[in-house]
């Protein structure tokens, strides 16, 4: 274990620092991940951020993204930087599982594991902690570990304000979760002082669908949504020649699940899609559904209540049949 004087101290002198996250990164993993490398390239550090896969058009825009490397494409350099780094983060994940091959490389790995995550369920692999699930994004755990616990708002610029807004933008649905509390404005407030352009960074985020992907959601919820009226749910199902027709690439069909909540009277949405080796799930719920409960029992996942993930090996047909077949067990819960 590192306690926070002693990592305090670590980073008073330029360290050798890998940043990690999830796999296939979403808003939240790259904002986090990227504004905590503006902080800690600012004080000195040599730092690398890894991905263990790559992620979609809309968040290349983000600063410093040419100097992220992806696992996949540079293994022997990634896995030598992660070798000799003293600090780990691991940003907007809690499992090694999550990070695929480089979580073994990781787990190997001498440095310090720093994890900064609002996920439920954290594995016990890390040397300290900044971890809470009521936060929206793990960008706010990154603002709060930088301005509260190294005590550092001076080190604020536009750069870090830009990536952790989007983190932030991103995972609370822009701001209409829940989990968008009085705090999390205020956040998001002070990082707009500090320069982050909301205006801009919502437009670079939302309003650059390419038009396959407008037309990939029109036919999503023109003729792939079925509605089970009598259960309150919603699947939307797409095989993976759909997704070669319309050249969907990684993550462009994100949100897409969303359509399908926000269906009159719908507790529970799920998007379910054919990929290369496997199907993926992912689920949607509101109020107290716990989506995450099926994602674990029945689909090898996991999650947050009302957003969890989950695999099935069986065909995508055969999925949403066995989908399906669940539903019962929880139908009082979804005519709540
Ligand atoms: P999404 O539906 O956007 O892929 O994922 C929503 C949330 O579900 C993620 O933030 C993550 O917490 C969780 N999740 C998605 N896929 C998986 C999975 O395969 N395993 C686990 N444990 N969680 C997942
Ligand atoms: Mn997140």
């Amino acid at each position: 274990m590192l306690s926070l004087s002693e990592l305090k101290s670590l980073l008073a002198t330029p360290q050798k620092i890998v940043i990690t996250t999830h796999h296939k990164p979403d808003g939240d993993a790259m904002g986090s991940s990227l504004g905590l490398y503006a902080y800690l390239i600012q004080k000195g550090h040599h730092v690398k951020v890894i991905t263990p896969t790559d992620y979609p058009y809309f968040l290349h825009w983000l600063p410093n993204n040419s100097d992220v490397i992806i696992y996949t494409e540079e293994k022997k350099k990634a896995d030598e930087l992660v070798a000799n780094a003293a600090l780990i983060f691991c940003l907007d994940f809690n499992t090694l599982s999550r990070i695929n091959e480089l979580g073994e490389v990781i787990r190997s790995a001498p440095g310090y594991k720093l994890m900064i995550d609002h996920h439920l369920d954290p594995e016990d692999f890390d040397d300290y902690r900044h971890w809470n699930i009521n936060a929206c994004a793990a960008a706010q755990l990154v603002y709060d570990f930088i301005i509260n616990e190294l005590e550092d708002g001076a080190y604020m610029t536009k750069d870090i304000a830009t990536c952790l807004y989007t983190g932030i933008m991103t995972d609370s649905g822009s701001f209409r979760f829940p989990s968008a509390t009085a705090a999390v404005y205020r956040i998001a407030a002070d990082l707009i002082d500090a320069g982050a352009e909301h205006w801009r960074i919502h437009q670079l985020v939302y309003d650059n669908a390419t038009e396959n992907r407008l037309r990939f959601l029109g036919h999503c919820i023109s003729n792939k949504l079925e509605v089970i009226k009598e259960l309150n749910t919603a699947i939307i199902t797409v095989t993976a020649a759909e997704l070669n027709e319309y050249d969907i690439v990684t993550g462009e069909t994100e949100g897409i699940v969303n359509y399908a909540l926000s269906v009159n009277g719908i507790r529970l949405a799920a998007f379910v899609i054919e990929r290369k080796d496997k199907v993926k799930l992912s689920l949607r719920s509101t109020g107290d559904f716990p989506a995450n409960e099926i994602c674990r029992k029945y689909f090898n996942g996991g999650g947050h209540k009302n957003a969890a993930g989950g695999v099935s090996e069986k065909s995508l047909a055969d999925t949403v049949d066995y989908f399906k077949s669940i539903l019962p067990e929880y139908k009082t819960q979804l005519l709540l």
